[in-house]
């Protein structure tokens, strides 16, 4: 059990069902002390309005004694690594997770998946690729872990990738993580819930990190006081709110 989710949706993009609220009563019976809600970048079709991002910032940091992050999953949008959050938008967002959807970017080839991504990595907006192991999106995985090494961006681990979404994903995750173990680079878990329900749930992240006996110390979701330090040492921006965490 790890205390911190990094990737979760709200009845903000429309398909999922959950609320804040929904999410921070979820973490207190779960034991997730610290959260990421990352909604869909606006470029897509279900997505909210950018203005949705920037007005984050009236949200509390702690709500009942969990921490609250306001977090994106933006879209990768072109082979220059663009992603649909700029401006305003990153004056209230303090994690951005980064991919690969289908409706922004269709799906091309293994060159230029690996280049857009890395490019991606290269922009020091992103601080985690969200799902890299899609079998929808096949990459140069050994490439892209050492660039996240050096950019030092975090590869995710998507638990709903072994369960409901992207059909496929599991030898390709593993690979992922093989190949972040090797290149020295960080994993971030996500549950990438789209109910409350299942907030903080890994079991399949935490079956392939013990496959490939992928280092515990390179696992940002191991305490929250890890991923905030990852955030500042990658931002140079410290939540005065957090400091407790
Ligand atoms: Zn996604
Ligand atoms: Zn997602």
């Amino acid at each position: 059990m790890y205390p911190v989710d990094l990737h979760m949706h709200t009845v903000a993009s429309t398909h999922a069902y959950s609320t804040l609220r929904d999410y921070v009563l979820q973490a207190q019976t779960c034991g997730v002390k610290l959260l990421a809600i990352t909604d869909h970048g606006p470029d897509m079709a279900d997505a909210p309005h950018y203005w949705h991002f920037v007005n984050m910032k009236i949200w509390p940091r702690v709500i009942d004694g969990i921490g609250v992050l306001r977090g994106i999953e933006a879209n990768i949008k072109n082979l220059q690594g663009e992603i649909d959050c700029s401006g305003p938008m990153l004056g209230s967002i303090d994690i951005i997770v980064a991919g690969f959807h289908e409706p922004v970017f269709p799906p091309q080839d293994e060159a230029t998946h690996t280049e857009a991504m890395i490019a991606a990595m290269a922009g020091g907006l992103v601080h985690i690729i969200s799902h890299p192991g899609n079998p929808n999106y096949p990459i140069d995985i050994r490439a892209v872990a050492e660039a996240a090494a050096k950019y030092d961006v975090a590869l995710e681990l998507n638990n709903s990738s072994f369960t409901t979404s992207r059909k496929g994903s599991e030898p390709n995750c593993r690979k992922v993580a093989e190949a972040v173990r090797d290149a020295g680079g960080r994993i971030a878990l996500g549950s990438d819930s789209h109910t409350a329900f299942t907030l903080g749930q890994f079991d399949h992240c935490l079956r392939i990190m013990q496959e490939v006996d992928f280092p515990q110390d390179r696992v940002l979701n191991v305490t929250p006081r890890r991923l905030l330090d990852f955030l500042e040492m990658r931002t140079g921006k410290k939540i005065a709110e957090f400091a407790e965490f």
